[in-house]
């Protein structure tokens, strides 16, 4: 047929939102959609640090694609993407081959170790719910293993490497999940020892010194050490070397020290910084009109020159923006400027407490921690209206 075939990979952020404003916006019989996803599920991927440290279920961190498009609309398929193909127009899945005419590219990122050795062999990442729950259950693991082994201290050691939010969001879920568990496993609390590393000369670099000290006090508290100012430059199967020759014993390292855009790109051939794809002040990767890059793996400057920072909210923003530009594309009309709109920034440092910035307010403690919530309620209420709000939010 002539109807023109858009494809979209990757179910995340931008995917879900690029399928969702497609089905919304297109005609019947004006395009067919199909939506790749490894998963037959959608996960959230701003919520993946709880299910990682045991705070929360993986159940309140996914939902099946289904749930949140029309299948008479748009073909999902669950399948893993292993290569793209620009010159051929296809895309090659682990088990068959899709061409199209338009393409989005919404994979996500992929974790960044800047080559530092050991790093992807014995680090754990916070990425998808099958990477969070190997974290969860490994860290459950070493306080089983501390018991029937001699009681090596590694084993209750825990490294978290680079305080950005990722690190920072996570290492505040696991002080707050040590208690519990000291206690289901006979631990003195006294013993175990959370340290959070970074580079940088400051904890979340570029963020609101007065937030940075706040977050790092409500942390300490909690019990975390904190490595400020001093780089990892190895990660051992027991352990990581940091730039000043010491030596950590951990037997648990998770990875939040950056993210990159995914390496299927790069092997396409699209030019890329980190991975990343310049795209047009339309989403479209340069030298081609079909092709949009939305989400991780787009990189835009903002005003000032600089990139703007891989975010869940710029990702939605971008799938809005690249679904309508396929509609105005196969009707012949204007497309629109990709322009974003900051909403504020939320980070949430566990248990009722957390770090905001909204326009030039600076918000801390507990009514950060319930902006969050909103932010994480208002996002089911956009993929899934009131049903999913109820089913998956939490209200107090
Ligand atoms: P993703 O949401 O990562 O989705 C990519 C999708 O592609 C996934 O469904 C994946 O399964 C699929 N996929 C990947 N590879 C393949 C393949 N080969 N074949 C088929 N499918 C594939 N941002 C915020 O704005 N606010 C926050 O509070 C926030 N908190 C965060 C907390 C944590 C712990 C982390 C890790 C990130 C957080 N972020 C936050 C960043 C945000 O999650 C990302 O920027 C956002 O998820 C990017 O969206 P995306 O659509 O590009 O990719
Ligand atoms: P990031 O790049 O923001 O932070 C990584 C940190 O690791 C940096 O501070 C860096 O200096 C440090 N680092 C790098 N190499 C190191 C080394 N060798 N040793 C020690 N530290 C090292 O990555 P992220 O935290 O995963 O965030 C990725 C993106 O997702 C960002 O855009 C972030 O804004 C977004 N995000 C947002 C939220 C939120 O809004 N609540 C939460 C998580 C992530």
């Amino acid at each position: 047929s002539n109807i023109p075939k858009i494809v979209i990979l990757g179910a995340g952020y931008g995917g879900i939102l690029t399928a969702q404003r497609l089905q919304k916006e297109l005609n019947y019989n004006e395009a067919d959609v199909t939506l790749v996803n490894r998963h037959d599920y959608h996960y959230i991927t701003t919520h993946l640090h709880m299910p990682a440290a045991g705070t929360d279920s993986v159940e309140n961190t996914r939902v099946p694609i289904s749930k949140l498009i029309d299948e008479f609309k748009i073909d999902l398929v669950k399948s893993s993407v292993q290569e793209i193909r620009p010159h051929e127009k296809k895309v090659i899945l682990e088990d068959g081959t899709l061409s199209y005419d338009f393409l989005v590219i919404a994979l996500g990122g992929e974790s960044e170790t800047f080559g530092i050795p050991g790093m992807a062999e014995y680090a754990m990442t916070i990425r998808s719910i099958n990477s969070v729950r190997l974290i969860r259950k490994h860290i459950e693991y070493q306080f089983a293993l501390y018991k029937n082994e001699r009681s090596p201290q590694e084993r209750i050691n825990f490294v978290v490497g680079g305080a950005g939010f990722s690190g920072i969001e996570f290492v505040a879920e696991l002080a707050d999940r040590i208690p519990a568990l000291c206690k289901e496993y006979d631990v003195d609390p006294n013993l175990v020892n959370v340290y959070n590393v970074e580079a940088a000369p400051t904890a979340l670099p570029g963020f609101a010194p007065e937030l940075v000290e706040y977050a790092m006090e409500v942390l300490r508290k909690k019990g975390v050490t904190f490595k400020i100012g001093v780089a990892i430059k190895e990660c051992k199967p027991d352990g990581v070397v940091l730039a000043t020759g010491e030596e950590i014993k951990a037997a648990t390292v998770v990875w939040t020290g950056g993210i990159r855009g995914n390496h299927m790109i790069e092997a396409a051939g699209f030019e890329t910084a980190r991975g990343r794809v310049k795209v047009d002040e339309y989403l479209r990767a340069p030298g081609s009109d079909h092709i949009y890059v939305i989400g991780d793996n787009a990189l835009i400057m903002n005003p000032e020159g600089r990139p703007y920072p891989p975010t869940a909210q710029i990702a939605m923003q971008q799938g809005v923006c690249c679904a309508h530009n396929i509609v105005t594309a196969i009707r012949g009309q204007q497309p629109k400027k990709f322009e974003y709109s900051n909403k504020g920034t939320v980070a949430s440092l566990g248990k009722g407490e957390g770090i905001a910035v909204v326009g030039d307010k600076h918000i801390k403690g507990w009514r950060a921690a319930q902006l969050k919530k909103i932010v994480d309620m208002r996002y089911l209420f956009i993929i899934g209206g009131i049903p999913l709000v109820l089913k998956k939010g939490k209200f107090l």
